[in-house]
């Protein structure tokens, strides 16, 4: 089954990609269909944004169409960034920016306290209907950053049971446990259930 994914990252398709190898999909990125969807992310949660995003590709295309909305939620931030992680520091913000932002924020904050958690909310529309999907990893936020590796916010994001951020991880290792991976496979579990039952026990 081909289905378009609503992102024209680059890093994004291709860690979706791997995250779906083995499954009987084929991902394709905006970047090989000449559409350019610039839609204004209004929901007020990962769902709605993730739908909105979903639906506007879907207008633009017959097939089925995937698109994903997630971000950042710190407990002593009460749940924030959240739907805004992408523009914490301001519309544009570098990712560097982003994290020293919620550092500064965090500044004297023990680590007990610095609890946080990535959510990825998965939309799919296609000719028979809507569904999301939902993932979440589960972590915290390190007294300072570190690692070379990821994007966003991974430097600066410890999973639970780790001592390293996520920037220290594997494309492999970090696509076993993160937000995006598990809403990915709860997606293609539920749609083939009889395919690649291996990667099941993840
Ligand atoms: P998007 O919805 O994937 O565009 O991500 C929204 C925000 O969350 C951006 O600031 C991303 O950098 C951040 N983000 C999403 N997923 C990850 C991740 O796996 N690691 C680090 N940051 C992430």
């Amino acid at each position: 089954m081909e289905i378009l994914v609503a992102t024209h990252n680059r890093g994004k398709l291709e860690e979706m990609r791997a995250i779906a190898r083995g499954w009987p999909v084929s991902l394709k990125g905006l970047s090989e269909t000449g559409i350019d969807l610039d839609v204004e992310e209004t929901g007020l949660t990962f769902d709605d944004n993730a739908l909105i995003k979903a639906r506007a590709l879907f207008d633009r295309w017959a097939g089925p169409v995937l698109a994903d909305d997630s971000g950042l939620c710190v407990d002593y931030l009460d749940g924030a960034p959240g739907i805004h992680t992408a523009r914490f520091a301001g519309r544009g913000a570098s990712d560097q920016a982003n994290y020293r932002l919620l550092l500064d924020k965090l500044e004297g904050v023990p680590e007990e306290k610095r609890g946080a958690h990535f959510h990825c909310s998965l939309a799919l529309v296609n000719p028979q209907g809507e569904a999301v999907y939902q993932g979440r990893t589960d972590g915290g936020i390190a007294l300072e950053a570190s690692g070379t590796g990821g994007f966003g916010y991974d430097p600066v994001f410890i999973p639970e049971g780790e001592h390293r951020t996520l920037a220290w991880m594997s494309p492999e290792e970090k696509n076993a446990i993160s937000h995006r991976g598990r809403a990915l496979r709860q997606f293609l579990e539920e749609r083939f259930p009889h395919a690649d039952p291996l990667r099941r026990r993840r």
